[in-house]
């Protein structure tokens, strides 16, 4: 039994406020949501529709694990899905999760992360809107690109956001682990946005920040000519390099 924690914790609030600042250009309205480990049970999670950058305690909900991953192998109608997530409430006066919560389960579990960033970059998605988005996703463009990023993302083809969608980025993010040996960074969702998976709220606002300077460059790079990627060789070296390691391990905090 899942016992409720009593507060949200102080590095979620802030980690949510920040990437919820208009000016970031990451959400607008209720858009986005955002998650937090609290044990091997449960997470906490934002609420449905809330608005990110004056969120308060009120807006998250604290979700266990359990009832959210034996949905995968359900087939329940959206009403008992609906019924299935608010039943999964830690402390049933809580309010009801946001739709992601399927996701939000799944990588943090699948994963072994402690936070997620979910957002709708205006940079970002400007390409994941284009016949480029998969081309942006697995390819890298500069050295910080790959060290903070990743040697490459996770790329999801559009699909229904809830349960189908959620079902799609486990699958994706399990090739990618097997390939990778190790978890991804960023996971890239076609017509839809940006998550972004670590293990600090710091890591979260970092990788945002890199990945939408990484669209911004792309953008700007279609806007010229071609885009020139870096190598697949020198992308794997960078990475691996130990004062690269070691400069992730400080932008991660
Ligand atoms: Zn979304």
């Amino acid at each position: 039994m899942t016992t409720p924690t009593s507060t949200v914790p102080a590095e979620l609030l802030r980690m949510t406020r920040l990437i919820g600042v208009p000016a970031h250009n990451l959400v607008v309205v209720g858009e986005g949501n955002t998650s937090m480990r609290v044990d091997a049970d449960s997470f906490w999670i934002k609420c449905s529709g809330r608005g990110m950058h004056e969120i308060d305690e009120r807006g998250f909900v604290q979700i266990a694990f359990a009832p959210i991953l034996d949905l995968f192998d359900s087939d329940l109608s959206a009403d008992a899905l609906q019924t299935a997530m608010m039943d999964a409430r830690v402390d049933p006066s809580g309010a009801r999760p946001s739709v992601e919560v399927t996701f939000h389960a799944s990588v943090l579990h699948g994963c072994a992360v402690n936070y997620i960033g979910h957002t709708h970059p205006l940079a970002v998605n400007g390409i994941l809107c284009s016949t480029r988005a998969e081309q942006f996703a697995k390819n890298r463009l500069f050295p910080d690109e790959a060290v903070l990023c990743g040697p490459e993302s996770v790329f999801v083809p559009y699909t229904d956001p809830g349960l189908p969608l959620a079902r799609a980025i486990r699958d994706q993010v399990r090739l990618y682990m097997d390939q990778y040996e190790e978890a991804p960074k960023v996971i890239l969702l076609q017509n839809h946005g940006l998550i972004v998976v670590g293990n600090t709220a710091q890591e979260i606002l970092n990788v945002t920040a890199m990945c939408v300077k990484a669209a911004g460059i792309f953008t700007g790079a279609c806007a010229v000519g071609e885009p020139v990627f870096m190598s697949r060789e020198d992308i794997m070296h960078i990475y691996k390099r130990p004062d690269e390691i070691y400069r992730r391990q400080l932008f991660v905090g």
